[in-house]
C-alpha cells in the first residue's frame, strides 16, 4: 500500500478559530487571524499563514517550507520538509551556526500548504527566533511577545499588579464604629510588586505611611489601633518582601514595618490607601523589576520541563527493524538465485525474536514481516509514528567485482568514497520500483543528502557508536569477516529520526558467500551477532541517557 501509511490526512479535519497576538513592543500590539484545523482534538496550523501572522516571508516549493527572518541584522531561513521531523535554520550570514531541531510531529502537506500541529510551530518559533511564542488551546489563541532582548524594552505584560488587585473602592464610606482592631494580614505577590491588605473592624485610624525610597523599609503606622503582633509576622525567602511585623508602640499606636529585598529589586513607587468599603488598610509597593530576567526564569523553567519530557521520550523502548527490497523488489540476486530480500527478511525475524526473548520490555516495529513492497520513503515513516529510538536496516551486498565479500555497516552520511556511493546508488534504486517515484522524490537531490544528513548529525554519534557495536558483534558470531564502518547517503537512512544504522551482511554476487549466507544458522548468528551489538550500544546509550539526566538535573 504505497503512500498510505504513516502520512497523517487532513481530509476529514474541521475548520478551528485561531488568533495570533503579537506583542511587539510596550503597547504595541496587533492581533490576525491564522488559518488552523482541527482534527480528532489535535489542532493543525497552516505554517505559512502563522508566519504571515507573524509578519515572516514564506515561500513553499513543493512539499518544502523556508520561512526568513532577520533578528538585529543576523538572517536565517527555517527550512521545513513535509514528512520530516528534522527543521533547519540555515544562517544566511557567513559564520553563523547552522541548527538542526527536531519536532515531535512533522508537516503535512494538504491543500497547498504545510500544516504542523499547533503545539509543535509556537515551539518551533519559540526555538528559531528565541522569543516567548505560546499557544492556548482553549483560548483559540496563539501569544507571541516579539519584543527586542535589548535592556532598554522592560515593559510587558508579565503579573502586572493591576486595579482590582489593590480592591480600592470608591464608594461612599460606610460608617465604622468602635475602637480600630487589626485583624488579618493578606498579601499579594506579583510580577512587579506586592500588595499588603491588613483587614480591620472599628472606626478609621488616622494612618501615616512612610515611603522606602532607597532605604529597604517602609512602614504605615496606624495612630490608634490594636491587634496582636503574632498575627502580623510574617517572613518571606524570595521575591521583593523580606518580613512584615507589627509593633505596639506605647501609646496605642501600632507601627507596621515592611522589610524589602532591595538587592535584587529597585522599589519604583509605593503608596498607601485605605479601602472604605472593607475597612482595609492597603499598601502597594511596586518594583522596577527586570521582565525580560522573569520572562527568561519563566522559559527556562518550561524548557526544563521539556528537556526532562524529551529525555523520557529517549528512552530506549522501541526499536525498528527494516528488511531491505521486498515484493517486487528482490534486490541483490546470487548466481545461485538467493535473493536478498528472502535472506534480509529471515535475518531481521531472527532478530526480533532474539530481541523479544532477551529485551521483553522493548517494542519491535518491522517495516515488513512478510515478502512485499514497502516504498523506502515510507520505511522512515512508519520507523518516525512508532517513536523508535533505533532504526536497524539489513540488506546482502552485491558487486561487479565477485570476489569481494564481507560484512560493512553504514551510517548516514555524505559519501567517502566512491564504493560507498555505489552501494548506496544501489539500494536507493529501490524507489526506480515505485510507482510515480520521480513525483515522489521530487527534491531528493544532492541538497536534500546534505540537508537530510545534516539532520542524522544530531544522531551521528549515537548511529556511529551503534553500527561500530553492531559490526563487532558479527565479527564474533560469524565468520564474515568486517570490513568497517562507512558512511554514505542511503535514502532508506534518511527520513528516521532516530539513530540509524544499515547492515550489508554480505556479498551475494560472492558465490562462497552466497552459500552461507542461505544458511539458518548463519542467518541466526547474524542475527544474534547483530543483537550482541545492540546489547553494548544500549549500556552506553542509557549509560549517557542518566549522564545527561544528572546533567540537566545539577543545572536546574
Ligand atoms: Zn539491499
Amino acid at each position: 500500500m504505497p503512500g498510505t501509511l504513516g502520512a497523517v490526512s487532513l481530509d476529514n479535519a474541521g475548520a478551528e478559530k485561531l488568533s495570533l497576538h503579537a506583542v511587539q513592543g510596550f503597547q504595541v500590539e496587533y492581533t490576525m487571524d491564522v488559518q488552523a484545523v482541527k482534527l480528532g482534538g489535535t489542532v493543525y496550523v497552516d505554517i505559512s499563514s502563522m508566519s504571515r501572522a507573524l509578519r515572516l516571508l514564506s515561500k513553499r516549493d513543493g512539499g518544502q517550507l523556508a520561512i526568513m527572518y532577520s533578528d538585529k541584522g543576523n538572517k536565517t531561513v527555517c527550512r521545513l520538509i513535509e514528512g520530516s521531523n528534522f527543521v533547519d535554520f540555515l544562517p544566511q550570514n557567513p559564520g553563523r551556526p547552522q541548527r538542526v531541531v527536531q519536532l515531535r510531529s512533522a508537516p503535512v502537506l494538504w491543500k497547498k500548504s504545510l500544516w504542523l500541529r499547533a503545539v509543535d510551530a509556537v515551539r518551533l518559533f519559540s526555538l528559531w527566533m528565541d522569543r516567548e511564542v505560546v499557544y492556548d488551546q482553549q483560548q483559540g489563541r496563539i501569544d507571541a511577545f516579539l519584543w527586542s532582548s535589548q535592556p532598554d524594552s522592560k515593559k510587558s505584560k508579565v503579573g502586572i499588579v493591576r486595579a482590582e488587585d489593590r480592591h480600592i473602592s470608591d464608594g461612599p464610606a460606610p460608617r465604622y464604629k468602635g475602637p480600630t482592631t487589626l485583624n488579618a494580614l493578606e498579601v499579594s505577590e506579583l510580577a512587579n510588586g506586592v500588595v499588603i491588605r491588613i483587614k480591620a473592624t472599628g472606626s478609621k485610624s488616622a494612618a501615616s505611611f512612610i515611603k522606602p525610597g532607597k532605604k529597604s523599609t517602609a512602614s504605615l503606622t496606624l495612630q490608634t489601633a490594636k491587634g496582636d503582633p503574632a498575627d502580623f509576622f510574617r517572613t518571606f525567602s524570595q521575591g521583593l518582601l523580606k518580613e512584615i511585623r507589627a509593633i505596639p508602640l506605647g501609646n496605642g499606636a501600632v507601627q507596621i514595618d515592611i522589610s524589602l529585598n532591595n538587592e535584587f529589586y529597585k522599589v519604583k513607587s509605593s503608596e498607601y490607601q485605605w479601602d472604605s468599603a472593607t475597612n482595609t488598610y492597603v499598601i502597594s509597593i511596586m518594583s522596577d523589576i527586570d521582565v525580560q530576567a522573569v520572562y527568561r526564569a519563566e522559559k527556562e523553567k518550561r524548557i526544563r520541563q521539556e528537556l526532562a519530557r524529551d529525555l523520557q521520550k529517549w528512552k530506549f523502548d522501541t526499536i525498528v527493524l527494516d528488511a531491505g527490497h521486498g515484493g517486487k523488489d528482490p534486490g541483490a540476486v546470487g548466481k545461485g538465485g538467493t535473493r536478498e530480500k528472502d535472506i534480509v527478511l529471515r535475518i531481521v525475524r531472527y532478530l526480533g525474536a532474539v530481541i523479544k526473548k532477551e529485551w521483553p520490555e522493548i517494542k519491535v516495529v518491522y517495516t515488513r514481516s512478510d515478502d512485499r513492497f514497502i516504498p523506502l520513503k515510507q520505511r522512515g515513516k512508519i520507523a518516525n509514528r512508532s517513536d523508535g529510538k533505533l532504526f536497524v536496516s539489513v540488506h546482502c551486498n552485491a558487486a561487479e567485482n565477485r570476489s569481494a565479500k564481507g560484512a560493512e555497516v553504514y551510517i548516514l552520511g555524505p559519501h567517502k568514497n566512491d564504493a560507498a556511493l555505489r552501494v548506496a546508488m544501489l539500494e536507493n534504486a529501490a524507489i526506480k520500483q515505485e510507482e510515480d517515484y520521480k513525483n515522489k522524490y521530487r527534491g531528493f537531490s544532492e541538497e536534500h543528502t546534505i540537508m537530510s544528513s545534516l539532520a542524522q548529525n544530531a544522531f551521528t554519534l549515537q548511529s556511529k557508536d551503534a553500527a561500530r557495536h553492531v559490526l563487532e558483534g558479527m565479527e564474533k558470531k560469524t565468520d564474515i569477516n568486517g570490513r568497517g564502518v562507512r558512511q554514505a547517503g542511503f535514502m532508506v537512512l534518511w527520513t528516521p529520526s532516530m539513530p540509524s544504522l544499515l547492515v550489508e551482511a554480505g556479498y551475494l554476487s560472492n558465490s562462497g558467500e552466497e552459500k552461507v549466507l542461505r544458511q539458518t544458522n548463519v542467518q541466526r548468528n547474524i542475527a544474534s551477532g547483530i543483537f550482541n551489538g545492540l546489547k553494548r550500544y544500549r549500556a552506553t546509550y542509557e549509560k549517557q541517557q542518566v549522564a545527561s539526566s544528572a546533567r540537566e538535573g545539577k543545572e536546574g
